[in-house]
C-alpha cells in the first residue's frame, strides 16, 4: 500500500469518527478541521506511547492500537457531549411522598488523574416533592456523568444536583461503591479495595431516620 492511499484510508477514518461525536462539525469546516488535526495528533502521540513504552508500534497487533484507542476514548467521554439532567426532565405528577430508591445502577467511568477505568454501582434515592422522574432516566443521568474524566466524589455530587435542580425533591441521597484500576493494577495493589463516597441533601442531611431507611433498603 503506497503512503499517499494509505493517508487517505486513515483520513476518511477520522473524518466519520469526528463527524459521527461532533455532529456540529458538519456545518463547520473549521470545527471539522481543528478536530481532524487533533485527532491525528493524538493518534501519533499513542503511537510515540508504544515505542517509547518499549514496543513496535507498526507491528500487526498494534498498527491499529492509535485509532482504537481515539475510538474508545471518544465512547469513555460521550457524557460531555450530553446535558445528562436533561433525561430527568421526563417526570410524572403522582402523589407519592416516600422514597424512591434505584439501585445498583452500573456504570463505568474514568478516573482522570490516571485514565484508568473505575466502576461499580450507584444507588439513587430521593424523596419526592410532586415531581418523579422514571426510573430508566435516572440511569441515564448517572451514565451521562459516568462518562467523562472523572474523580468518584464530583461524580456523586453532580448525581444528587442534578436530582436536585431538576425534581426539586425534599430529599436526595446518592451513594457509590466502586473499584478503581489505579489502585489495583499499580501503586499500592489493592486489589479487591472498593471506595464508597456518599452525597446528602434535604431531609436526608437533617433527619438520621431518612439516611437509615435508605442505608437499611440498600441492603436488602
Ligand atoms: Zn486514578
Amino acid at each position: 500500500m503506497n503512503t499517499t492511499r494509505e493517508s487517505s484510508i486513515m483520513m476518511g477514518k477520522e473524518h466519520t469518527l469526528i463527524t459521527e461525536n461532533f455532529p456540529e462539525t458538519f456545518d463547520s469546516p473549521m470545527k471539522l478541521n481543528k478536530k481532524i488535526h487533533q485527532a491525528q495528533h493524538v493518534m501519533k502521540a499513542f503511537k510515540d506511547l508504544i515505542d517509547l513504552c518499549g514496543d513496535n508500534p507498526d507491528r500487526d497487533g498494534l498498527q491499529d492500537t492509535p485509532y482504537r484507542v481515539l475510538k474508545a476514548f471518544l465512547e469513555y467521554t460521550e457524557g460531555y457531549r450530553e446535558d445528562p439532567s436533561l433525561y430527568l426532565e421526563k417526570t410524572f405528577d403522582i402523589d407519592h411522598q416516600e422514597l424512591v430508591l434505584v439501585k445498583d445502577i452500573e456504570f463505568y467511568s474514568m478516573c482522570e488523574h490516571h485514565f484508568a477505568p473505575f466502576f461499580g454501582v450507584a444507588h439513587v434515592g430521593y424523596i419526592p416533592n410532586l415531581k418523579v422522574t422514571g426510573l430508566s432516566k435516572v440511569a441515564r443521568m448517572v451514565e451521562g456523568y459516568a462518562r467523562r474524566f472523572q474523580v468518584q466524589e464530583r461524580l456523586t455530587t453532580q448525581i444528587s444536583e442534578a436530582i436536585e435542580k431538576v425534581l426539586e425533591p425534599k430529599g436526595t441521597m446518592v451513594v457509590i461503591e466502586a473499584r478503581h484500576m489505579c489502585m489495583c493494577g499499580r501503586g499500592i495493589k489493592k486489589s479487591r479495595a472498593s471506595t464508597t463516597t456518599s452525597s446528602v441533601r434535604g431531609i436526608f442531611a437533617d433527619k438520621p431516620d431518612a439516611r437509615a431507611e435508605f442505608i437499611s433498603l440498600l441492603n436488602k
